[in-house]
């Protein structure tokens, strides 16, 4: 039967068992389209990224002897929407069966199914073949349990897996889990290497986005986009944090710093979402690392590695699964307030977030403390409706799909899901970010201060959020601590806090 494959642009998975044999009945098809493009506002990075991988991804298949056929955004059979451009194609190529891979997104799986009932040809749907787990696992791990910790679900992964495991079913190095020692500020030494930048020219396809109107946000410089866009190349910055960065990869995992944008941090994000190297590979080729240079490398650097691709990424694709689609709408905290407009400009005198959101908007990417501890934390704390800071998170990060975006922002960062994430909201006073890095040594305000004009921004909203949400952590042991000094506090300093918040709440592009 002549055979339509679709491969949709986060799909592009090298050795996956479509292409290991060749067929003259299978057509390929991929396209770039303003449909994926423009459902929400994307960082241009993001946008040339894919593209460029995307067109690398179907010339190699071309060079393995596949029949591809591709439409770049301005082909003119391009109809610039999936089932249209589907449909024709069926027409055209007289088409007897159709076959696309499981999408990660839900929007896309309901529209692909939704196409497969309408068509009068038969169709399958086939496994991505990159994740460890399956769509529906997480429910089946979690079912009967009452609390959705994903430290149980990785000791399970470990253990299935078979990684970083002894014999007897005990975790190698004797702990499960080395966090304690992934909590170093970096003041200097060690000395940071390079990080592992390609130096493209991308003036072309720009000039292609530019033609079609495709709706951007953030930076570029089209002399030398930094970023992977083909397999070798991912396998490049693979290669570099093995060699480079994993020796100290866990311990400054939540570091902040004014001069390095990327610490020991892989950047390997993007390589993995766009399924150019899958985790395993990312795993096993760091481990076979490690077990060769274990004299110089500590087993916590290793171990927070895996924890975060092996626990964090699988819990939060099997998360999104198990909620979706109800989980987009959840804002347990009632939180209606507007993002202000600093994120979109990076025009702001907090130190720390103008850090934060010109490297954003720089580079399409920031570390996660910088995501959870400083952008996620004051859009919180100013109590912004969880809906508009989605929107941000998906279109600013290079490697941003809604299924790890959503679960990272709305339930890790903004605990609009009441705590099926995280156990307690990640929300800080300035004296975290004051720990973990060197923002406030050159800040306009004052991060010891919690009064009067020059106090840090953080320090009294801190206080009057809790203040605010306190009917909804009363029951929340994990904040136990936290309100119980909120209830000791003298009313004239909470008094202080309350009034500040309101003048940063109401005009937060000011401060
Ligand atoms: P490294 O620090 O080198 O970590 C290695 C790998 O671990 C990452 O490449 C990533 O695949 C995985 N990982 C680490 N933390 C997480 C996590 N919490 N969830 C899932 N995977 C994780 N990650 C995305 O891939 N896409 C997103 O859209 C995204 N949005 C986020 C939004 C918020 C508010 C927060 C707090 C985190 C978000 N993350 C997201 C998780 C994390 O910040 C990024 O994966 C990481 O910063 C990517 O950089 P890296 O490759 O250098 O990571
Ligand atoms: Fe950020 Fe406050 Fe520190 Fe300034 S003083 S960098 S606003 S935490």
């Amino acid at each position: 039967k002549k055979t339509l494959r679709f491969i949709l642009g986060d799909q592009l998975n090298h050795k996956h068992s479509w292409f290991q044999e060749k067929n003259d009945h299978v057509v390929y098809f991929m396209a770039e389209t303003l449909q994926e493009t423009d459902y929400v506002k994307h960082h241009i990075q993001k946008v040339v990224a894919y593209f460029l991988s995307m067109r690398n991804f179907s010339e190699e298949l071309q060079r393995d002897g596949h029949r591809v056929m591709y439409y770049q955004i301005d082909d003119k059979n391009n109809e610039q929407d999936l089932p249209s451009n589907l449909n024709k194609l069926i027409e055209q190529e007289n088409i007897e069966h159709f076959e696309y891979l499981y999408p990660d997104e839900y929007r896309l799986d309901i529209k692909l199914k939704t196409f497969c009932n309408k068509l009068d040809i038969t169709s399958q749907a086939y496994d991505t073949e990159h994740f460890y787990t399956k769509r529906e696992d997480i429910e089946k791990f979690f079912e009967g349990k009452k609390e959705m910790t994903m430290e149980y679900f990785y000791r399970d992964m470990r253990k299935k897996q078979g990684i970083m495991m002894l014999d007897d079913n005990k975790p190698e190095g004797g702990k499960w889990n080395y966090d304690k020692s992934n909590r170093k500020k970096w003041t200097g030494k060690p000395e940071i290497p390079k990080a592992k930048l390609f130096d493209k020219d991308v003036e072309a396809v720009l000039e292609q986005i530019k033609a079609m109107d495709v709706k951007t946000m953030g930076r570029i410089d089209k002399d030398h986009f930094p970023w992977p866009t083909s397999r070798n190349e991912c396998l490049e910055v693979l290669d570099y944090f093995c060699n480079h960065l994993l020796v100290h990869f866990g311990d400054y995992e939540d570091a902040l710093h004014t001069d390095e944008k990327f610490l020991f941090h892989s950047r390997l994000s993007f390589a993995m979402n766009s399924k150019m190297l899958s985790p395993k590979e990312v795993i096993e080729t760091t481990l076979d690392y490690y077990y060769e240079h274990k004299e110089d490398i500590d087993i916590s650097q290793i171990e927070g590695f895996v924890r975060q691709i092996l626990g964090w990424r699988e819990f939060m694709r099997g998360i999104y699964w198990k909620e979706m689609p109800g989980y987009k709408s959840k804002n347990e905290l009632g939180n209606t307030n507007k993002l202000p407009e600093f994120y979109w400009t990076g025009e702001t005198d907090m130190n720390c977030l103008k850090h934060a959101v010109n490297q954003s908007l720089d580079e399409a990417y920031a570390h996660h403390i910088q995501r959870l501890m400083i952008l996620g934390n004051f859009a919180l704390l100013t109590m912004t409706d969880p809906d508009e800071v989605d929107a941000w998170y998906l279109g600013v990060y290079i490697d941003a799909i809604e299924w790890v975006e959503l679960t990272n922002t709305r339930g890790m960062s903004q605990f609009a899901d009441a705590g099926i994430v995280a156990t307690k909201p990640y929300v800080s006073s300035g004296s975290y970010i004051n720990k973990m890095g060197n923002y406030c040594k050159s800040c306009k305000y004052s991060v010891s201060k919690k009064e009067g004009e020059d106090a840090c921004p953080f320090n009294n909203l801190y206080w009057n959020f809790l203040h605010e949400k306190q009917e909804h952590f009363k029951n929340n042991q994990r904040m136990n601590m936290m309100m119980s000094l909120l209830k000791k506090m003298n009313k004239d300093t909470l008094d202080t806090h309350i009034r500040r918040s309101k003048e940063i709440i109401n005009n937060p592009n000011n401060f």
